[in-house]
Order: C-alpha cells, then structure tokens, then sequence
C-alpha cells in the first residue's frame, strides 16, 4: 500500500489522480489533500478518501472548512504549509500537481526526503532543472513525469541506452489557434484561449497551450528530465493528440507512445511505475483513427516557443524569469487586463530588464521569481 501526499488536488490533475486512485484501494491511499481556496470540491474529497491532513493556503477558506468538517482530520493554511506537510507528513509519493512555481519549494522538501516525485508541476522543472536534477541525485529520490509527452518519452526509453538516442521529438497539438494568423492574434478573446480542442484541463495550461508556451515549457523539462540539449529536442505539430511524444535512435528507428488524449494514463503509470496496472480506460481504436498528421511549427508566429528555446540555450536566470513572467502575464489576460499578443510581449520584456545570472543558487531563483512578477505586474 502506497500513500499518497497530492499537491492540489482540486485541479484538473489532481481531480484526475484520484480518479486513478480510486480504481486501486488495495493499492493506494490518500494521506494529504491540498488546495488553494476551493473547499467544496476538497470536503468532497475529504469525505470519499479520508486524508490525515489537508492544506488550504487560502486561511479565511480554511476556518470555514474546519467549522463545516464533520470527520476527524487536520487542516493546515498558509503559504507555508505546503511545505511543512512535504516535510513532516506520512507519505511514499508526493505527486505534484500545483500549478506554477508554487510547487517548487514542497518539492523540495519531499526529494529531501528521498520520495518519490510524480510530477506534473512542469514549471518546477522549468525555473530550477539543475538544482532540482542536483538534489534528486544528492538524495537518491526519483522524479517520474506526470506530463503526457514526457510519460511517453519515459517509456519510448525503457530498456534503451541514452547515447543510442539522436533526439527527442515532442508532439504538440497546436492549440486552438493553429490555423489563426499572428495579425489576429491581438483581438482574440479569453473565450476564445480557453477552448482547446483536445484536452480539459486548468486555465493557466490551457492558455499556454494556445501561446504554445507549454511546448517551450515541455521542451525545458525535457531537458532536466531526460538530459538532452535543446538541439536534440524537436517539436512537432499533431493535431490529433494521439502519438503523445517520440525518441528517434543513431540508427533512424522511432519509437512513439500513443492513446487517446486521457491524463489518467501518464498519473497511473507514475505512480506504478515500473509495473503496469490493468484499467478500464478507452482502447485506442485505430482503425477509428481517419489519419495522423503532423506540421513543422512556425516559431514566427508562436513568439513563446521561441522565446523557451532562447532560454533554454542561455539557462541561468532566464528560464526562471520566462516562467514568471508568463505567469503574470497570463493571470492578467485571464482577467482581461491585456490582449493575448501582450504576453509574448511581456517576457520579452521581463527578459531584456534582468541581467542574467549563470548557476544560480536556490535563494537567488526565488528572488529572480519575485522580482519579474513585480515588474510583469507594472507593464
Ligand atoms: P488547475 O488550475 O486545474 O489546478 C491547480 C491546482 O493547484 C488546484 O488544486 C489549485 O487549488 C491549486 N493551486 C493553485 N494556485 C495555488 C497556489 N498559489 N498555492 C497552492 N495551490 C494552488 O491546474 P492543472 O491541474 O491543469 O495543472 C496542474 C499542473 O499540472 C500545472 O503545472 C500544469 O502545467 C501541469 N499539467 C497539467 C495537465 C492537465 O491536463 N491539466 C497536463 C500536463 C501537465 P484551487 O482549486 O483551490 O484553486
Ligand atoms: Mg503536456
């Protein structure tokens, strides 16, 4: 029995977890529930798992659900207490599915702990790779993704020797602007962002997705996670969703991972890893499949994905201030306070301001973090 410490557990991630987790009761259970101010959907699932804690980082939120709770279990809030429940609670797998650089600091504490990481919490990758990549070898803690390309990347290279591989080719599905020129681009509209063709799931990913950041996201994880440089990390548009990333080898082979577009498959095999658990889920049925097809992304028109690779080829401080950033800009498009082309705009902005600083320290990434949300927040 494996316990399970989830990392925003109201989202559409951590919704989907326990979906996963519910199918497995001999198998899994739930130690630490988190979310930021969505209580309902939290009582709800206080009341089906029974969590030892749960964090509410919003502290008003959290008094009113200790006053309602009717079953015995601790509520923590505040900032902090993602945190202190990473670092001193009864847990195997902290499975990470905050969104922003709000997962950083308990992902830490966890891989302090030598657990293990199921992480689809991209941007801690993002703004701090190496340190992170440093730590988990420090602490013999292991990080299985949770992000669909990168599960299928992490399975392509089961049983392979990583200088057989020529590169990484990461599939993208172009979002819902693909066929949208970048002179409409200023007047789209938040409704419009939020409609994505294949997947459901949380507004700051989804925005991301049509910016085509989460690709240039991707493409730095991949980086931490699987060791490649950013010349033998390629992306490719697919506008199906059905090959969910692929490695080509020294001798031309390709080896891709497919299925229909359904998270639940990359949380349930980082968390069984290395064994695979039978499932209901859809098959895929190809012959239902009428054609795959794929594009050469255009890096003029999607300004993010070039904007990623940049970083991703300076490092240092940049990739941080990207991440920020992008988060600031997009919560401000989210409330209609910018057009969508103002957040390409915006990082570039917020990297022209900040100087660069090579190997960063821990202290200095979270300085770099604050910093560029101030200054997103004064454009
Ligand atoms: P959602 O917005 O749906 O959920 C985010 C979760 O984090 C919620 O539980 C939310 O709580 C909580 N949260 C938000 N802000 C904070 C904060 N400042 N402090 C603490 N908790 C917070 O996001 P997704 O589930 O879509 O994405 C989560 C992560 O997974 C992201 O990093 C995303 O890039 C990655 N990912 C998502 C995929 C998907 O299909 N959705 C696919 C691959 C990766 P509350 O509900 O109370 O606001
Ligand atoms: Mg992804």
């Amino acid at each position: 029995m494996k316990k399970i410490l989830l990392l925003g557990s109201t989202g559409s991630i951590g919704v989907n977890s326990l979906n996963v987790i519910r199918e497995y009761p001999e198998k899994f259970s739930v130690s630490v529930l988190t979310a930021n101010n969505n209580i309902d959907i939290l009582k709800k699932q206080i009341e089906e798992f029974h969590p030892e804690r749960v964090v509410v980082v919003d502290k008003d939120k959290a008094e009113e659900l200790k006053t309602s709770l009717k079953i015995k279990c601790d509520v923590l809030s505040g900032k902090d207490a993602l945190c202190q429940v990473a670092a001193n609670s009864d847990y195997d797998i902290l499975l990470g599915a905050v969104v922003g650089f709000s997962g950083l600091a308990p992902t830490i504490e966890a891989i302090k702990r030598g657990k293990r990481i199921a992480l689809a919490n991209k941007e801690t990758l993002v703004v701090a790779g190496e340190f992170i990549k440093n730590l988990l070898k420090e602490y013999n803690a292991e990080l299985i993704p949770v992000d669909s390309e990168h599960s299928a990347i992490f399975q392509c290279l089961m049983g392979e020797k990583k200088g057989q591989v020529e590169k990484l080719i990461i599939t993208a599905s172009g979002g819902p602007f693909l066929k949208t020129d970048k002179e409409k681009f200023s007047s789209i509209t938040v409704k419009e962002a939020l409609n994505h063709p294949n997947w459901n799931m949380g507004n700051k990913i989804t925005i991301d997705s049509a910016t085509m950041m989460n690709k240039g996201l991707e493409v730095i994880e991949a980086k931490w996670l699987f060791g490649f440089e950013e010349k033998n990390i390629d992306v490719l548009i697919h506008p199906q969703s059905i090959i969910h990333s692929m490695v080509q080898f020294v001798d031309g082979s390709i080896k891709a991972q497919l299925g229909y577009p359904d998270m639940r498959l990359p949380i349930q095999f980082a968390l069984t890893y290395p064994e695979r658990f039978k499932n209901d889920l859809g098959r895929t049925d190809m012959p239902k499949l009428k054609e795959l097809t794929f594009y050469e992304p255009d890096f003029n028109k999607y300004e993010c994905l070039k904007l990623a690779y940049q970083v991703l080829k300076e490092g240092g401080t940049t990739p941080c201030v990207l991440n920020a950033a992008n988060e600031i800009a997009v919560s401000r498009f989210l409330k209609e306070e910018i057009k969508f082309s103002d957040i390409s705009r915006f990082i570039k902005e917020a990297l022209n301001k900040f100087e660069n600083v090579s190997k960063p320290n821990i202290e200095t990434i979270f300085e770099y973090d604050r910093l560029t949300r101030g200054y997103v927040l004064s454009l």
